[in-house]
């Protein structure tokens, strides 16, 4: 398969997941002159509403995988947790970008620390804990018990004060999981860095993320950080998106300590819920950011258009959408998901700061 270096607009993108990040990247993709193929196995996928098509098909089915390869020029991916296999599926087909090494690498959570360390990107201090040897070994206490596969939005993890309740932990969340100690961290940001075909890269500036239970909240940009902290996060970010060998997107979310350290904390190689600011503050999106990436384009501008907060709209919130329609510094964006169930992802809005006296059209 040879592939061609620039995948122009008018080519079809193929997106392996059907929820709201690929939703958002094929309305990007769409205003740029491309099509997307939705592929994911549930019967109504977000993604495929604002798409040209949505092939319905499991994640192990290679034939209907290879059809659907087929059927378009470049795929890329809206999760992690997308299995290896369907990716290699893909592969035999059609270029898939970033390609198996970047979910290979995040989707354990062990295997990710070891890649951090060897870029020389810091990390809280881990054990691992697979065995009964180990887990009598561990010593972070008080820490975070994470499962290494298939956590996300706080699920898959549980804080753990001594050993008792380390014990119980680790019997609830299965045995493939490390231990972190605590990080008595003063803010949680989140580096966002774009790598092209030809090796360009470009970090969108550093959101400042709040989570609770688990979840992302809120991200405010700019950060209002130190520039040192700033600059070691973006650091971070472009040193694995190298190490990676990427052509695409990934998101590095880190914790900055009390005394200004920066710990990487978790990757992932797609489009992140705290860059969606930069719909609306950014002269790029990270979703077109993602489809130039992909098809060999020129990268966008990452400037900031607007000081700009985004805030998640989390089950019943997104019932307020005329509150957000009547304020004109928000800007709405709903994912059409139909039940509005506790913990889902509904929509978001971002408040973007408006245009100072004398900058805005009077007509
Ligand atoms: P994760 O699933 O690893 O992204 O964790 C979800 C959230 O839990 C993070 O965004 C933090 O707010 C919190 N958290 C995770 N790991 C740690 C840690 N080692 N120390 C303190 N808080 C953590």
């Amino acid at each position: 398969m040879t592939t061609p270096r620039i995948i122009p607009p008018g080519s079809t993108i193929g997106i392996l997941g059907g929820g709201q990040l690929g939703r958002m990247t094929a309305l990007a993709a769409a205003r740029l002159g491309y099509r997307c193929l939705v592929y994911a196995p549930d019967n109504h996928a977000i993604a495929g509403d604002v798409a040209a098509g949505h092939v319905r098909g499991a994640y192990d089915d290679t034939d209907t995988l290879g059809r659907f390869a087929r059927q378009v020029d470049v795929i890329t991916y809206e999760f992690e947790n997308v299995p290896e296999a369907a990716v290699a599926a893909c592969l035999e087909h059609k270029p898939v970008r970033p390609g198996v090494k970047p979910i290979h690498v995040a989707q354990h959570r062990l295997r990710e620390k070891q890649f951090f360390a060897a870029l020389g990107i810091g990390t809280a201090d881990y054990q691992p804990v697979r065995s009964e040897a180990e887990l009598a070994a561990a010593t972070a206490l008080p820490g975070i018990l994470k499962t290494c596969r298939e956590g996300y939005d706080g699920k898959g993890q549980a804080r753990v004060h001594d050993r008792t309740s380390l014990a119980a932990a680790w019997q609830a969340l299965g045995r493939d999981c490390i231990l972190e100690a605590l990080v008595d961290f003063q803010c949680e940001i989140s580096a966002i860095v774009a790598r092209g075909v030809d090796g360009a890269t470009r970090c969108f500036p550093i959101g400042l993320n709040d989570h609770r239970d688990g979840i992302l909240r809120t991200t405010t940009v700019p950060a209002g950080l130190p520039a040192d902290a700033l600059a070691t996060a973006e650091r971070f970010g472009l040193a694995l998106a190298r190490g990676l060998d990427l052509v695409g997107l990934v998101a590095l979310e880190m914790f900055v300590t009390r005394n200004g350290t920066v710990l990487a904390n978790e990757m992932a190689p797609r489009p992140h819920n705290s860059g969606h600011w930069t719909i609306d503050a950014c002269a790029t999106s990270q979703f077109e950011q993602l489809v130039r990436a992909i098809c060999g384009l020129p990268l966008g501008s990452v400037d900031i258009t607007a000081p700009s907060r985004m805030e998640n709209l989390i089950g019943s919130e997104a019932d307020d959408w005329p509150r957000y329609l009547a304020d004109p510094s928000a800007r709405l964006h709903l994912y059409g998901k139909g039940s509005a169930r506790p913990g889902r992802k509904m929509g978001h809005v971002t408040f973007v700061q408006p245009a100072g006296p004398g900058r805005s059209p009077t007509t």
